[in-house]
């Protein structure tokens, strides 16, 4: 079957499904067919759905929408919302970049620092890396001991079902990326003289650990996907598609909020601007 459409449900994590990331494909493209161009001038479209509804979510300011991009290192994250959000008014659009806890941030539970991030009605927050680093590279680096990540799965399924119960709509974006093709990204940091500055030691000492992130991350989503927070394993080794796949996620998600402009205020028809 050829097409062109892109269906983000086929990636959506059912409640209850135990992930085997293996399972799911990082260089499918779902058999899309389209050319270049086709690819371009779908985007394109796309981009222009998302920046309309994201007007009108601004203007009726009754949702609220939190993106959380989460993926091993290179996997894409950064040029997603390069690539997905560049067209959206900056007016509604914020993105939280969640790094290393500071001392302050350490002191406090770790869900401290993210709930302040979350947004306000009529707002997009994406998170750039999320509370799930603590059930992740914590967990991995052994930052905290295993009881203490391994209870968080109930606090975080239960503090996003608050934000949902309150009016967030919550997406779930992993970026499914194989070990293969981080190679390949990490490599193009080394040497392209542009990107030298994304690169970290830690990037190598990280993919040491591609194992033990990818259990964590099989349990994390397994953990963590419900009605409605969902997880979305987003095949990521074609940039393209990835972009697209999201971009279809994020207009389909905000469409299906019935938005609508307020009314006019009374008798605005009658007013008229005279001097
Ligand atoms: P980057 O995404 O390349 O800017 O790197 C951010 C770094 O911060 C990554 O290495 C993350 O693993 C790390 N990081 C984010 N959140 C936490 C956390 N809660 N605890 C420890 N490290 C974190
Ligand atoms: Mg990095």
């Amino acid at each position: 079957m050829t097409t062109h459409e892109i269906k983000p449900d086929h990636f959506r994590v059912k409640p209850g499904h135990r992930v085997m990331l293996a399972d799911w494909s990082t260089d499918t493209t779902d058999g899309f067919e389209g050319t270049k161009d086709d690819r371009a001038a779908l985007l394109a479209s796309l981009n222009e759905q998302l920046s309309d509804l994201q007007q009108m979510l601004y203007a009726e300011s009754k949702h609220k929408v939190l993106v959380v991009l989460q993926g091993m290192d290179t996997s894409g994250k950064d040029g997603t919302i390069k690539h997905v959000f560049h067209t959206i008014n900056p007016l509604g659009v914020r993105v939280a970049n969640f790094k290393r806890p500071n001392d302050v941030e350490l002191a406090h539970d770790y869900l401290w620092r993210v709930h302040e991030q979350a947004p306000r009605n009529g707002r997009i927050t994406i998170f750039n890396r999320s509370h799930y680093e603590d059930v992740l590279v914590v967990r991995v680096n052994e930052l905290v001991p295993t009881k203490i990540w391994q209870r968080r799965f109930e606090h975080i399924r239960g503090f996003e079902q608050m934000l949902a119960d309150e009016g967030t709509t919550i997406i779930k974006v992993f970026l499914h990326i194989s070990k293969d093709e981080q190679r390949a990204r990490l490599q193009e940091r080394l040497d392209n003289p542009a990107k030298h500055w994304k690169f970290e030691h830690g990037d190598v000492t990280e993919r040491a650990h591609w194992d033990t992130y990818t259990e964590a991350y099989e349990q994390a989503i397994s953990e963590t996907s419900t009605d409605d927070a969902p997880w979305f394993i987003i095949p990521g080794d074609h940039k393209w598609y990835r972009n697209l796949v999201v971009s279809q996620l994020l207009v389909d998600k905000l469409t299906s909020l019935n938005m609508r402009y307020p009314e006019p205020i009374d008798g605005i028809e009658d007013i008229r601007i005279t001097d």
